[in-house]
This record gives C-alpha cells, structure tokens and sequence, in this order.
C-alpha cells in the first residue's frame, strides 16, 4: 500500500513539484546571467562592499532548479530576494578574504575587484552579501537594490568566443567549466591550441572526474595576452601583463599564481556559459592556486594534472588542503570552531562531517600508522595545522599528488548535484 502511494507520488506529484520549481526560475529571472562587479575592501575583521558596474553576460549556465544554496561552505555568500522572499544564493571565498588572514591584511587597508554572477532577474530585487566571522557566524555585509532597467555595460570592449572541448549537453543541467589561458602571446597560438585541448583532458583525468563526462562541459576560449609567460617568479624580468593581471608571488608566496583582474576575466568571459573559471597559465614552474567559486589557476605540465586538479578540487568542491606546511603567511582554519571545508574537522561538530564513514574500530584520531592506510579515519595535521585540525585520509589529491580519498569523492560528487539537477 505505501509502496503504491510512494509510486503514485513519484508518477503525478514529483513531476508537479519539479516544474514548480523551473516556473519559479522564470516567474523570477531572465535566461540570462547578471554580472555585479564589486569592489571588495577592508582588512580583517573590517570589510565593504560597493557596486561598481553592472552588466547582462549571456545565458544563465547555472541549475534552474537548485537556486538556494543550502551548504554553509565558504565565508561569503551572496543572496537575491524578492520583496522578503529569497529567491537565489550562492556561498563563495574571495581573494580578499586570503589577503586579510596575512600579515599585512591585518594591519593595512586593501581593496579587491570581486564579481558576483546571479540569474537576470525580471523585476527590482535585494542584493545581500554575508560574510562568516572567525567564529562561523554570518553577517550581512552589504545590501542594495538593483534594478535589472538601469544597468550599464561591460568596461571591455573585447571578448573571448567560446568552443567546446568537451560537450556532454544543456548548460543548465551540466557543469560548466571554462577554460582561459594566460600568458599566451600570438606569437603561442599553436602551443596554445595544444594544451586547451591537454587540459580540457586533464579535466577527466583524476576519479571521479573520469566518471563524470556525461555531467560536465569544457569550454575553451583562444585569448592571446601582450606578452608570452607568467611574471613572478624570483630572478625573472617578465612584464606584467596587463589585462589579466596573473603573476606568481600572490602575497609573497612564492608559487601562489593568481590575478586580482577579476573585473576583466569575467567581461571577456561574457559570451561563454560557465559554473567555473580554470585560468592555463603559460609556464612550466609548478605553480597555481584555487578558492572556492573564484577560479583556479595552474601552471602547465603535460605530464602531470595533478595542480589542476588540486586547484580545481578548492574552487568547485570547496575542499581544503590535506596537508600542515605551509610556505606562506595564509592561515588556515581556525581550530576553535568547526572549520566549514567538508574534508577537515576541528573535531567539534565532527557529526556534519564524515562520521557516517568511519568504519568500527577505527579510533578517532586515528594514528598514521600501516594499518589505517587506506583507511578513513581522523588523521592529524590538515589545512597548514600540525596540530589541531584533521583529514580523513593519510593521503589524498588534497595533500600530494595522490587520488582523492573517500571523503572528497563524496565531496564532488554531491556537489555536482547543485550543476546537474
Ligand atoms: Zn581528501
């Protein structure tokens, strides 16, 4: 009998409900994407919002069906509400927010581009932007109305034209990852030609990427910069090119590669559909970075996608480094409060976690020791912490170039979920 009714509410009810929540897509929101360029300013624990510019950048590429973010990952989150009702959100990390856990971001005043991509919507709505304190606690940054009638247009005339690297179908039920190389120069064409295509690959290359073609599509763009390389590096007199603004030594640390040109990747991005920005950056020293529905960066190694998908394993999935050393300033999670990345645990609310994985006799912290390899567990030493803060695995992509553990498996896999339904 409940079994009929369960049959009957899949076959009549579930089709109702889902088409209730594609109609709410459209009763809200244009198919097309609003880009909100920000200025994102402070220190830590001070910090501001202020809108710059605003723009309509093609077709929404997101979920129409999840629109509420319901993780609490990240320490930002942007929210859209219509009259009370919120009606888009979406957590991310910010290149500010790096900054401000440095030396120097706790004592000195920096400002930062930041751009925020929401469904277009139809009608005046509120723009919310929270961010966590160090205790994990929300609170409201900046709000404002925007009214979809009085925005302007892209600062930057140019713009990438998108082609596939790997198509698996509609851009609203798969994940979107773009890929845009820096440090080509026109003079790199063809070596750019072949590493888009090596690392569109590399995008399938680790489990459980490899699974995952069917889900994901791989934009390429051919975006040649002034010059040819990425400046930074220690002894090297490249120049700093100018529109995408990637160079090594983010924050004087060494093989930290990132842009604060946030205001111009995304314009020339404004024709492509993406979910996720992965910067190729034209160098063969290891480098690149990743924070959490920012972008990722990686150098290039044709015989090695491990950064990539290190990178990438921050920017889309919200993981955090496995490993306890550190070669810069960055902090860490704090080991006071639960940290918010999915694969570390302070082991104070280690029931949100992975505790549903631990098998029976497995003691938590579990020692690192022969017989726990290849075992979940709680491992000391995580997310530049020798002490403190633990990972699931005695080793994982998260901390050297190893397949990922169980847990971040799970991990992608789950957020996949919010790209693909
Ligand atoms: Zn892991």
């Amino acid at each position: 009998m409940f079994m009929r009714r369960f049959i009957a509410f899949l076959v009549f009810v579930m089709p109702l409900i889902l088409s209730a929540m594609t109609l709410e897509y459209d009763e809200f929101f244009e198919d097309e994407t609003l880009n909100v360029e920000l200025i994102h300013s402070g220190r830590y624990g001070m910090e501001f919002y202020r809108i710059e510019n605003m723009y309509g950048a093609g077709r929404w590429a997101g979920s129409k069906t999840r629109l509420i973010d319901a993780t609490n990952y990240g320490v930002h989150r942007v929210e859209v509400y219509s009259d009370k009702k919120l009606i888009y959100s979406r957590n991310y990390c910010s290149l500010f927010e790096e900054w401000s856990t440095t030396a120097a971001g706790k004592r000195d005043c920096r400002a930062f581009e930041e751009v925020v991509r929401v469904p277009m919507p139809k009608e005046i709505i509120m723009l919310r932007i929270s961010s966590k304190n160090e205790r994990g606690v929300w609170k409201e940054v900046f709000a404002d109305k925007i009214d979809p009638s009085h925005i302007g247009s892209p600062s930057l005339d140019r713009v990438c034209r998108p082609f596939p690297l790997s198509y698996a179908g509609d851009i609203n039920k798969k994940l979107d990852v773009v890929i845009l190389p820096a440090g080509y120069s026109i003079e790199d064409s063809a070596k750019l030609r072949k590493d888009i295509r090596m690392f569109g690959e590399f995008m399938f290359s680790k489990h459980p990427f490899d699974g995952l073609r069917d889900k994901i599509n791989v934009w390429g763009v051919e975006y040649f910069s002034e010059y040819s390389g990425i400046p930074g590096l220690k002894g090297s007199s490249l120049e700093s090119e100018t529109e995408l603004g990637l160079s090594y030594n983010t924050f004087d640390s060494p093989r930290y590669l990132m842009s604060e040109n946030l205001f111009n990747i995304h314009s020339l991005l404004r024709d492509t559909p993406y979910d996720q920005i992965v910067i190729m950056c034209n160098s063969n020293v290891y480098g690149g970075g990743g924070i959490y529905n920012f972008y990722a960066t990686s150098y290039v190694n044709p015989n090695n996608s491990f950064v990539l998908i290190h990178e990438f394993g921050h920017s889309f999935a919200a993981l955090g480094d496995e490993y306890s050393d550190n070669d810069s300033d960055l902090e860490g999670a704090y080991k006071n409060v639960e940290p918010w990345q999915p694969n570390i645990t302070a082991l104070k609310d280690f029931s949100k976690k992975w505790k549903d994985m631990i098998g029976k006799g497995v003691p938590v912290p579990t020692p690192c020791t022969p017989e726990y390899e290849g075992v979940v567990g709680v491992y000391e030493g995580a997310a530049y912490s020798a002490k403190g803060l633990y990972r699931p695995y005695q080793d994982c992509l998260m901390r050297s170039d190893k397949p990922f553990c169980p847990v971040c498996v799970r991990e992608i896999l789950n957020m996949m979920e919010l790209y693909t339904e």
